[in-house]
């Protein structure tokens, strides 16, 4: 199986993507290739949920109720968790509260890139690991950013049920 059909088979699966405070490097690697149809299938597909403060498309208060009420999907975050709520918020919940109640129902939880590993860059100024506002089992990928292969490998194990 080449990159680009691993990382279409992978986003065919229930994945909600955290974007915290990040730059975005993560998303980019993931779609920097420009495998035909994936840039759709990340953005507009409904097996893949997109919470960014800077997404027109799958943001917004009104997606954060469904995104919330979802089941059996794959938590990835990328960006790091800040200390300081004000600096991260989204549909009237701090991104600390949203990564919390989404790793509640989570079936594995993937960091992406080292600001999601252990605030990376960020860690300077406040910003945590995933795992470090969790205390639960999580998935690391670091790198800055993290490798686009590297990533759809450990997304593809973890759905796979993490062997
Ligand atoms: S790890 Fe690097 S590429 Fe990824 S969000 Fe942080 S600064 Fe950006």
């Amino acid at each position: 199986m080449d990159y680009c059909q691993a990382l279409k088979e992978v986003l065919k699966h229930n994945i909600i993507w955290l974007e915290a405070q990040s730059c975005s490097g993560e998303t980019i690697m993931m779609l920097k290739e420009g495998c035909e149809g994936v840039d759709d299938l990340f953005f507009h597909s409904s097996p893949v949920k997109l919470i960014s403060m800077i997404s027109e498309e799958k943001s917004g208060p009104d997606m954060m109720k469904d995104i919330l009420n979802s089941d059996n999907y794959l938590l990835v975050v990328e960006g790091a968790i800040p200390k300081d709520d004000k600096l991260c918020n989204f549909g009237g919940m701090t991104c600390s509260e949203i990564l919390k109640k989404l790793s509640e129902k989570a079936i594995g939880i993937v960091a992406v890139g080292s600001c999601a590993v252990n605030g990376g860059i960020i860690r300077e100024v406040g910003g945590l690991g995933v795992g470090e506002v969790l205390k639960k089992k999580v998935y690391e990928v670091p790198g800055c950013p993290a490798s686009d292969k590297t990533m759809v490998a450990m997304l593809y194990s973890v759905l796979q049920g993490g062997k």
